[in-house]
């Protein structure tokens, strides 16, 4: 009897913590306005102050909250008279005789400059034209063709020709519509784009740099992304503009979420308003550093889990997000990643990187890892085994794997290939970093060399093979790309591969100045074989099925591996694979300096890629048993 009662109000106040999520806390009308906010249980008052800006001056006027107190929460309400749009407010929580300091609260939906301060905005009033017609576009996970960019590395740079460098509104552009068109992606994760701390948004006009990994305002976009982040309406509908823009060009967005941790503990809002109840501590009582950025969140708390899946829905409901990529998934708990799982729509698409960044207060059975990704349907992780088996381990720039022709990273290749899935042709005893399968479906693995940590595949290709001429950084990055474009799994490549990007050399570039940073469109024009690769690589992979089964089972049965020499990996497609149009396609991979011949069936096949170049139509035809790989580069044929 008692136990009932105590998992009622426990309900009760989890039910209550969900509701003040949903509705966020402000209530506008152009009458009134309600505040509302919630506290544990031992705050002893809610202030709340209202400003007429969102950064400096006093408050115009104070007011001291209603609580209503449950067992494991406090709900704090107040209603102010008049029309409050444009306004400004704080809350500050008394705690313990204790003043914790003014916040947005946990739950702001808009703020002023450098998100000191909630704001009162109409929230109608924000959407772009044609907005209650926007939809994500219908793409199956397997289709997903993964763009990962940061806003001002794609757009600063004078050479881009951008009305809006740096900004959300460069991806309304029809110049940077028309290239992630004509690249063919179609999908663009965005680094963080909620609000970070990082960069002053009080002094926009002087070049700041930082990937937003230290989230102040978990629900509202970054001030330093719109054209004016004193006025709190206007990144939000920049933000909606952009998302129009892309969807309506057949793009979906993916947000990258950074749950895991807070810029700071003190200073944050989590600590101001439920001091303590957000964060994970380890035995001794110190705070827990799983991310390695001084604190992790405690997402396996009723109320923080609730707070992730609330704040995830929040961007799809009001920003039409099409996916999530978490930021160290490793560091939540796998009950917190199904409940996000089960509570966004299907299409959704979900990933993470599935590791921490140190030890978790939790064990590491129960967090988000790669490991745990058959606990997790419906959630893909990063594969650092393909990353490596090509580029080289994670621990030295200047180590090298396929690409630089070290022998031994052909399995750890293959496994990428497959999506991850158990293939009875991969020995998983020679895979770099796992002994097991660890995918159910191909579409829970995302494939890449490269991304925005470490060296950009450039850099890392000059780092780990010393005298590298620009000949062979070409060659050997189309080849990594065509192992990561032809793969099984959910392919995903650094924006501005394309062009042949470098970051002159910088490992962590988190806070680089531009002219690492930036992407140099001239490039382009510069090396145009590069672009017209990546082009023609991933339109072959989306015209051809084979390349994306999207089931375990299909490339069980379809995918053959080859037997071939070292420094190749070499299969075929068979039997019109995932329904392909083609019956048989011949993949190969050859690292080697020299070319190399491979045993065929004996046929009729049509060369689609060779030497660097691609063509669907056909480059030339073979008849026979045998095929020669050039040095250094993919061939793909079809009988
Ligand atoms: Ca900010």
């Amino acid at each position: 009897m008692r136990r009932t009662v105590l998992f009622a109000l426990m309900l009760m106040a989890l039910l209550s913590f969900t509701a003040m999520a949903q509705r966020g806390e402000v209530n506008y009308t152009p009458k009134q306005t309600e505040f509302r906010t919630i506290t544990l249980p031992q705050a002893q008052a809610v202030t709340l102050r209202l400003y007429e800006a969102g950064l400096g001056g006093k408050a115009y006027k104070t007011v001291k909250m209603k609580g209503k107190k449950s067992a494991d929460h406090t709900l704090w309400s107040a209603t102010v008279k008049g029309n409050l749009n444009g306004k400004f407010y704080t809350f500050e929580v008394t705690q313990g005789g204790k003043k914790l300091g003014e916040c947005a609260g946990v739950f702001a939906r808009a703020v002023g400059v450098n998100g000191q301060r909630g704001a009162v905005i109409d929230f109608a009033a924000t959407n772009p034209d044609g907005w209650s017609r926007d939809v994500r576009p219908a793409i199956a996970w397997s289709d997903l063709v993964l763009y990962e960019m940061h806003h001002r590395d794609f757009s600063i740079d004078p050479s881009g020709g951008f009305a809006h460098p740096g900004k959300f509104l460069a991806l309304t552009e029809p110049r940077a519509l028309r290239h992630l068109q004509e690249l063919g992606v179609n999908a663009v994760h965005i680094l963080p784009s909620f609000d970070y701390a990082s960069v002053d948004e009080t002094r926009l006009d002087t070049p700041q740099y930082n990937w937003g990994y230290d989230p102040v305002n978990y629900n509202v976009p970054e001030g330093g992304y719109s054209t004016d982040p004193y006025r709190p309406e206007v990144r939000v509908r920049e933000f909606k503009q952009m998302v129009k823009a892309l969807h309506d060009a057949g793009i979906k967005v993916i947000l990258d979420v950074v749950y895991n941790h807070t810029f700071d503990i003190a200073g944050s809002n989590f600590q101001k308003m439920m001091p303590d109840y957000f964060y994970r501590k380890t035995a001794d009582g110190n705070y827990s550093n799983g991310s390695g950025c001084g604190n992790e969140t405690a997402s396996e708390r009723e109320f923080v889990r609730a707070y992730i899946v609330e704040s995830v829905k929040y961007w799809v409901e009001e920003y039409h997000i099409d996916g999530f990529r978490f930021d160290l998934m490793g560091v939540h708990d796998i009950a917190t990643m199904n409940a996000v799982r089960r509570e966004l729509p299907s299409d959704i698409f979900i990933y993470g990187e599935g590791w921490s960044a140190g030890g978790c207060a939790i064990p590491n059975e129960e967090l988000g890892m790669k490991a745990n990704i058959s606990r997790m349907p419906g959630i893909a992780a990063f594969s650092d085994e393909i990353r490596d088996g090509l580029r080289g381990p994670w621990d030295g720039d200047d180590k090298a794997a396929f690409l630089g022709r070290v022998k031994g990273n052909e399995e750890s290749v293959k496994y990428g290939i497959v999506g991850g899935i158990k293939h009875p042709q991969v020995d998983l005893k020679k895979v770099n970093y796992t002994d097991e399968a660890w995918a159910t479906e191909p579409t829970q693995l995302i494939a890449y060399v490269s991304c925005h940590d470490d060296m950009c595949l450039v850099d890392r290709l000059k780092a780990s093979i010393p005298g590298i001429t620009t000949d062979e950084l070409i060659r050997l990055d189309l080849l990594a790309q065509t192992a990561v474009f032809t793969s099984q799994g959910v392919p995903f490549m650094l924006s501005g591969e394309e062009m042949l990007r470098d970051k002159k050399g910088v490992h962590n570039s988190y806070n680089s100045p531009d002219d690492i940073n930036h992407l140099d469109w001239n490039n382009l024009t510069k090396y145009p074989q590069v672009m017209a690769y990546y082009k023609g690589l991933i339109a072959l992979r989306k015209h051809h099925p084979a390349f994306h089964m999207g089931n375990a089972q299909e490339i069980v049965n379809k995918l053959e591996f080859i037997e071939s020499t070292d420094l190749t990996v070499a299969y075929k497609l068979k039997n019109h694979a995932g329904g392909d149009s083609w019956n048989t396609i011949y993949v190969v991979l050859n690292a080697n300096t020299e070319p190399r011949v491979l045993a065929v069936d004996d046929g009729h096949y049509t060369i689609v890629c060779c030497d660097g170049v691609i063509d669907e139509n056909g480059l030339e035809t073979i008849d026979g048993t045998q095929v020669i790989i050039p040095a250094q580069s993919a061939l793909i044929m079809h009988d």
